[in-house]
C-alpha cells in the first residue's frame, strides 16, 4: 500500500497548463466578478452537460440557499434524511422547515409515495438528492409536484455529467445545483452551479449570487456573495477537458469492485441502471443486517491497512441533534434511510486507484464472507 487511501483524490490536470492560465490571470489582474475565464466556463459548461443555462457559485451550500431564494420559498420543504448535512442546513438558512421522509432501499433517494404522504397545506417544495449520482425518480416527482403545485429543486452535488433516458438529470426539477469541491468527479478546488431552464430565471439567480445588485446603486434582494473566483473558473475549464477520461477510468474501477463482489453473501452494491449514463461518483457497498456492527468492523480492518473508507451517509439528519426537533413527517421511524446508514461504506473510487491498492481493498471485504 503506497500511504493513506482515502475514498477520492482529487483529479489535478498538467502543472504546466494551469499555470498558462494563471499567468493570463496575472496579466489582465481580474481575479473574480465574471472575469473572461468565469463567462468562458460558464458557457462551455452549460455545453458540457447539455442544459440551457448555468449560474456559476462559490460552492454548493451557498447554490443550494440561492435556488431556495431565487424560488422565493418559505414554509416546509419535503427532503432527504439520508445526505450530507448541507442539504438540510440550506433549509435552515433560508428560514424553511425540513420535513424528512423515508428512502427507497435500492435507490437511496427519496421514495415517491412517501413524499405524497407527506404533503401538508404549508408545503412548498421538495429537495431531492441525486445521491451518489443515481437519478431519483424524477418523473414520479415532477408529477407530484406538478398535482400539489410543488416546486423541485435538486441537490445535485453527485451528479455532474449524468444522463437519464440519454438526456441530462439536470434538466429535470425547477433547479439543480451541483457541487465542484475538491472532493467530488469534477472539481474547481471550492466551487459550484445552479442549472436553470430560462434565462429570466439565471438573471435572478446572477443578482443573488452578486449581493442582490442590479446596476451599481439598486439592490433587488438581500443576495449573498456566491461568486466563483477566476482561478476558480480557469480549474474548471481544464477539468472539462479531462472530465471523459476521468470518468473511463472511474468506470473501470467500478466494474472491478462489481465484478470481485458478485455472489458474495452479506455485501450488496449499488445497482447500475440501463437508462442512466452514470459517473461512478461513487463506490458505495451495504454490509451487514443493519445494525451496524459488521459494517463498523470492515471499516476498521480497512484502516488496519491504511485505507479511510467513509460511512455516507452516517448519521441520517435527524439523528443530529440540532435536526432532532425536526424530525419525520408523523413521526414516521425512517426505518429504510436508518437501515442503510447502518450498512453503508464507500470505498475508495478515483482515477489514479491502482489495481494493486484495489486489489488489497478487495481482498479484505471478501476476507471472512
Ligand atoms: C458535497 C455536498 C454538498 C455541499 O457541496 P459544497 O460544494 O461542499 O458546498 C451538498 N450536498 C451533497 C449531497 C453533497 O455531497
Amino acid at each position: 500500500m503506497s500511504g493513506p487511501i482515502y475514498i477520492t483524490k482529487p483529479f489535478l490536470p498538467p502543472l504546466e497548463e494551469y499555470t498558462d492560465y494563471l499567468r493570463k490571470i496575472w496579466d489582465s489582474g481580474i481575479l473574480t466578478n465574471a472575469g473572461p475565464y468565469h463567462e468562458e466556463f460558464e458557457a462551455r459548461l452549460a455545453e458540457h452537460l447539455g442544459v440551457e443555462h448555468v449560474s456559476l457559485v462559490c460552492n454548493a451550500t451557498v447554490g443550494l440557499i440561492i435556488a431556495l431564494q431565487a424560488l422565493r420559498l418559505q414554509g416546509e420543504v419535503i427532503t432527504t434524511p439520508y445526505t450530507f448535512i448541507a442539504t438540510a442546513h440550506s433549509l435552515l438558512w433560508t428560514n424553511n422547515i425540513p420535513v424528512f421522509v423515508d428512502i427507497d432501499p435500492l435507490t437511496l433517494n427519496l421514495d415517491p409515495a412517501q413524499i405524497e404522504a407527506a404533503i401538508t397545506d404549508h408545503t412548498r417544495a421538495i429537495l431531492p438528492v441525486h445521491c451518489y449520482g443515481k437519478p431519483c425518480a424524477v418523473e414520479a416527482i415532477q408529477e407530484i409536484a406538478d398535482n400539489y403545485n410543488l416546486r423541485v429543486i435538486y441537490d445535485a452535488a453527485h451528479a455532474f455529467g449524468v444522463r437519464h433516458r440519454g438526456d441530462s438529470v439536470l434538466k429535470w426539477g425547477d433547479l439543480s445545483v451541483l457541487s465542484f469541491h475538491a472532493t467530488k468527479v469534477f472539481n474547481t478546488f471550492e466551487g459550484g452551479a445552479i442549472v436553470c431552464a430560462d434565462a429570466k430565471t439565471k438573471r435572478r439567480i446572477d443578482k443573488l449570487r452578486n449581493f442582490g445588485f442590479v446596476g451599481e446603486t439598486m439592490v433587488a434582494a438581500s443576495g449573498i456573495n456566491g461568486k466563483m473566483s477566476e482561478v476558480s473558473a480557469a480549474m474548471g475549464l481544464l477539468q472539462l477537458k479531462y472530465a471523459s477520461s476521468v470518468r473511463d477510468r472511474r468506470q473501470a474501477i467500478d466494474a472491478r469492485y462489481r465484478k470481485a463482489f458478485e455472489g458474495l453473501d452479506g455485501v450488496e452494491c449499488l445497482s447500475l441502471d440501463e437508462h442512466t449514463w452514470h459517473n461512478h461518483a461513487y463506490f458505495p457497498i451495504f454490509v451487514g443486517d443493519g445494525t451496524g456492527d459488521q459494517r463498523d468492523a470492515l471499516h476498521r480492518e480497512l484502516k488496519r491497512i491504511d485505507v479511510h473508507a467513509r460511512r455516507y451517509f452516517y448519521p441520517i439528519i435527524p439523528d443530529f441533534q440540532i435536526y432532532k426537533k425536526f424530525g419525520a413527517a408523523g413521526g414516521h421511524p425512517l426505518h429504510m434511510a436508518r437501515r442503510r446508514a447502518n450498512q453503508v461504506l464507500c470505498l475508495p473510487i478515483y482515477p489514479d486507484l491502482s489495481e494493486s491498492d484495489q486489489d488489497a481493498i478487495i481482498a479484505i471485504v471478501r476476507k471472512g464472507r
